[in-house]
């Protein structure tokens, strides 16, 4: 799996101070009390909470490539609350309570990422500056009010999530069209590169073990083997995401999904008067196909919207400059600000998320074998990877917590179907949303479109 250039094509990774140096791989056997496959998010913050709370511990992370080679250092660097799968469990009254908790929690998850980090003295550009997500249609308007007075239901209160007519809403981003929409202080713009990498050093000089270049080919109990040796832990956490599936018997357990990104040179304030976004809220308007985006830390744009599924679960790591996804990413772009339409792009870069088949998270562990893994964010996964971290620890230490206790713990979701069927799915989904998003963008009602893509991709 190793590939002769480790480092991510991503904005974050190349606009670093320093450029990444991979560090060595596992060479020859090792023993240790915990070993983490994979150095994203959800094993870098599995680590660190385990590292704090038993110093102790002997742990070894263990990373096909460079730490943040993945998701967590291409993406779009929202921090945001939102937890995938969220509105089942809360429809649900068997999950309602615990999920309520969760929601809770993922609330102040955005917060731990700061403090954490900033305990660590990692500086990831974290700006609590909230998320807004705009209805510019009347459906969409509609959906998204839903949406709002769903959770206020719930009891979540205007702190939480505050409701903002065109005007109030166009005051902090004038995307076009918008007639309404949400915010809520509950999100974080961040840096996703300088977070993972930062985390991955932290954790070298706290004494865990870090092993880059070391693709894991077999994970059992006790053990894992690579090309060059293997590892044998008490504990073993899968934390490989959207790449599970390259893993042996694990091909049908989440689906790879692409998402695309594109940033802007850094922008005048000319344009920052004309597009708003002070303080640095993230933003996305409420299409299906979904979009997202923020104001970096030096004043650009940097902007997503979700991509391909590949024939038989094929993972692109590098995409040319030239790919036609780009030029959609860039037009929806100019479609929320067109005041954008001279601005030159700079980056462009795409990366893998994972989807399990319920679009529901899982965080498994067995205190039998010491087998654990978690993953499955659907595309939100920078806050609840922490989350992820802090509940392994809890796992890994045989403690029952509030965490513990939340839904996601060890749920499974039954595997994705098998090629050609899965490709023909994932093709005909995505078609339905972008036919669904068009209908809406002309103000007329999806109606059964619109349904059944909610029923196949809810996000
Ligand atoms: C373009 C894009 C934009 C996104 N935007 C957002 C956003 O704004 N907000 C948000 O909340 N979420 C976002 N996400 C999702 C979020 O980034 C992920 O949910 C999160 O980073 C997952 O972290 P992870 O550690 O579980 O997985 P990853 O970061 O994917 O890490 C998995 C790691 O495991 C390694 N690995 C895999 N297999 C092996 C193996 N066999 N041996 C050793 N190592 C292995 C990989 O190389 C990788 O480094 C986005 C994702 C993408 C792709």
């Amino acid at each position: 799996m190793s590939s002769a250039n480790s480092r991510p094509q991503s904005f974050w990774f190349s606009t670093l101070d320093e450029p990444v140096e991979p560090r060595a791989p596992l060479d020859g056997d090792a023993q240790f009390d915990v070993a983490i496959v994979g150095a994203g998010y959800t094993g870098l913050w599995a680590a660190y909470y385990l590292n704090q709370r038993e110093p102790g511990f002997r742990i070894a992370v263990v990373e096909a490539e460079v730490a943040g080679f993945g998701a967590s250092g291409r993406n779009g660097g929202w921090c945001a609350y939102y937890f995938s799968g969220i509105e089942a469990l809360l429809a649900d009254p068997n999950t309602r309570e615990r999920a309520l908790a969760l929601q809770r929690a993922m609330f102040d998850a955005v917060d731990e990422v700061g403090r954490a980090s900033t305990a660590a003295g990692i500086d990831c550009d974290y700006a609590k500056g909230g998320v807004l997500v705009a209805g510019t249609s009347r459906p969409e308007l509609e959906r998204v009010r839903a949406g709002y007075d769903e959770m206020r239901e719930y009891g979540f209160s205007e702190d939480d999530f505050s409701w903002l007519e065109a005007d109030a809403f166009a005051e902090r981003a004038r995307i076009h069209g918008v007639l309404g929409g949400i915010y809520s202080p509950h999100c974080a713009a961040i840096q996703p590169a300088k977070l993972a990498l930062g985390l991955a050093s932290f954790l070298e000089a706290r004494g865990v073990a870090v092993f880059e270049q070391s693709p894991v080919r077999t994970i059992a109990k006790g053990v894992l083997t690579t090309d060059r040796g293997r590892i044998r832990a008490d504990n073993v956490l899968r934390c490989t995401e959207g790449y599970t599936c390259r893993l042996p018997g694990l091909k049908r357990t989440i689906l790879p999904l692409h998402s695309m990104m594109i940033a802007t040179e850094p922008l005048p304030d000319s344009i920052w008067k004309e597009i708003g976004l002070h303080g640095r809220p993230t933003f996305a308007d409420y299409r299906r196909t979904v979009t997202y985006g923020q104001r970096t830390a030096d004043n650009r744009l940097a902007f997503g919207t979700r991509g391909l599924y590949y024939y038989g679960s094929g993972i692109h790591d590098d995409f040319n400059r030239g790919d036609p996804s780009f030029v959609h990413t860039r037009s929806t772009l100019l479609e929320l600000f067109p005041a954008l339409s001279g601005v030159e792009i700079t980056h462009r870069w795409g990366g893998v998320l994972g989807v399990t088949r319920d679009w529901m998270p899982f965080l498994q562990f067995d205190a039998r074998t010491g087998l654990g893994a978690a993953g499955g964010y659907s595309g939100n996964g920078v806050a609840a990877a922490n989350l992820a971290g802090r509940t392994f620890a809890d796992l890994v230490l045989r403690e029952a917590t509030e965490r513990t206790s939340f839904p996601w713990v060890n749920h499974s979701s039954r595997k994705w179907e098998p090629e050609p069927l899965r490709w023909l799915g994932a093709q005909g989904v995505r078609r339905v949303g972008e036919w669904a998003d068009a209908v809406e963008k002309k103000g007329r009602d999806a109606g059964l479109l619109g349904s059944i893509f909610d029923v196949f991709a809810a996000h």
